[in-house]
């Protein structure tokens, strides 16, 4: 496939140094099974006795036996190296005993708020953690050192721009570390690459004073980026109607934000003259933060929801008529097809509604542009194009696409990559 007509590529949702860091750490995503999953994770132990086990790309859904290792097999590989073995889309993973201690999870430790530890029906640790309990045992690995951390960004930035072709990258949870490093890495190509970042709302202020410092016409600050629901994988992904195989207590998924907190995180972007990114994948979650943009309305333009990958028929026009821009991964469809169809038989219908929403005014590559996520998925744009034009993986029987009524021409899918004219 190419890209035609289109000024240059944007990938519109990126993690750049997680990206770098993600190559050096053990590949799950050839992976059929559990048992292929402890037989990678004992190699690298073997080959690195004194280091944490750090492992990636995870899917069990799509296995044929949909389970994870157990904490008992993961302690069999090692009881003094903590080992983390990520779901591929980063919000739930696998840890071994000393992993889980060192984040503070033991057999009576209270869930997180924003998070769930896995218990068995005894109420023992299944060593599988969710969103926030997730961040909490990821947080507890020490970071790499500096200069290991550059060389990690680095290796992130060469793969999406020499590899992939991108002209402009965004990064969606920027570190407060990013910009000044991304301005010393986007020097060295001289104007040929945009990156515009991200940091949490959290983080805004003082990235925001910093930003002087380092922002130029290449590397910017784009918004503040909040987190409002997981995922359809872990089914933490915040639903107006429920799973039909939900977490336990969780019959609609988590939301992670309350209607007072997005509206409260639009003000703050606002007063400094940005739009806001929130990540939401239900279809409740897309309504919050349509409702909080409503309500608040900010004078800044360009905010963003991303992922909406579940959205609600009566929400489609509010894109086009609130300013709010859908930065969509549809390459997800691609990998998300089994807990689609095991989490929302009824509602496949609602997922990814492309056409519905260019044909309700937004604009490929304006107000609805694509981007991949990665390291959640590998980025090659060519797979967004496939999702969005056949909504199924190649290997599928056309009968198998979801939501076939909402398939988006080839010309369309790029036009959704690429940077306006204006703008270069
Ligand atoms: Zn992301």
């Amino acid at each position: 496939m190419t890209a035609p007509h289109i000024n240059g590529l944007r990938e519109a949702h990126a993690h750049l140094f997680q990206h770098g860091r993600s190559i050096e750490m053990v590949d799950l995503s050839s992976c059929s099974s559990a048992g292929e999953v402890i037989h990678l994770l004992v190699e690298r132990a073997r080959a690195h006795d004194n280091e944490p086990i750090l492992a990636h790309g995870a899917r069990p859904d799509g296995w044929e036996e949909p389970i994870w290792p157990t904490i008992a097999q993961l302690d069999a590989v090692s009881t003094t190296q903590p080992i983390i073995a990520w779901c591929f889309d980063y919000h739930a993973l696998v840890g071994n005993t000393i992993a889980l201690s060192a984040a503070g999870f033991d057999h009576d430790s209270p869930n997180p708020l924003g998070g769930i530890v896995g218990r068995d029906k005894a109420g023992a640790l299944t060593g599988v953690v969710y969103e926030r309990a997730a961040l909490a045992v990821w947080d507890a690995v020490p970071e790499p050192a500096e200069v290991l951390r550059m060389q990690m960004l680095r290796a992130g930035v060469t793969d999406l721009v020499e590899r992939h072709g991108f002209v402009e990258i965004h990064d969606l949870k920027a570190q407060t570390w990013l910009g000044p490093s991304l301005a010393a890495i986007a020097a060295t190509y001289r104007g040929r690459v945009r990156f515009r970042l991200w940091p949490l709302v959290t983080d805004l202020a003082e990235v925001y004073t910093s930003h002087q410092a380092w922002a130029t016409d290449e590397v910017a600050l784009g918004g503040g980026k909040i987190f409002v629901d997981g995922t359809l994988n872990s089914r933490t992904a915040w639903m107006l109607h429920p799973y039909a195989d939900s977490q336990p207590d969780h019959p609609y998924g988590t939301p992670m934000m309350s209607a007072s907190a997005i509206e409260d995180s639009i003000r703050q972007c606002d007063e400094l003259g940005l739009p806001i990114a929130a990540h939401a994948i239900g279809d409740a979650a897309v309504r919050s933060v349509l409702d909080a943009i409503e309500r608040v309305g900010p004078q800044a333009r360009g905010h963003r929801i991303e992922h909406c990958e579940v959205i609600d028929a009566d929400d489609v026009p509010r894109f086009a008529e609130l300013g709010v821009i859908a930065s969509v991964q549809p390459c997800h469809l691609l990998y998300d097809i089994e807990a689609l169809r095991r989490g929302l038989p009824d509602r496949l219908d609602r997922v990814m509604p492309l056409r519905s929403l260019i044909d309700a005014g937004l604009i490929p590559g304006e107000g609805l542009i694509f981007g991949s996520d990665v390291p959640i998925v590998r980025p090659d744009p060519a797979d967004s194009v496939r999702g969005a034009v056949h909504r199924r993986r190649e290997t599928h029987k056309p009968e198998a696409a979801i939501g076939k009524d909402q398939a988006l021409t080839e010309d369309e899918a790029w036009a959704c990559f690429g940077v306006a004219s204006s703008t270069r």
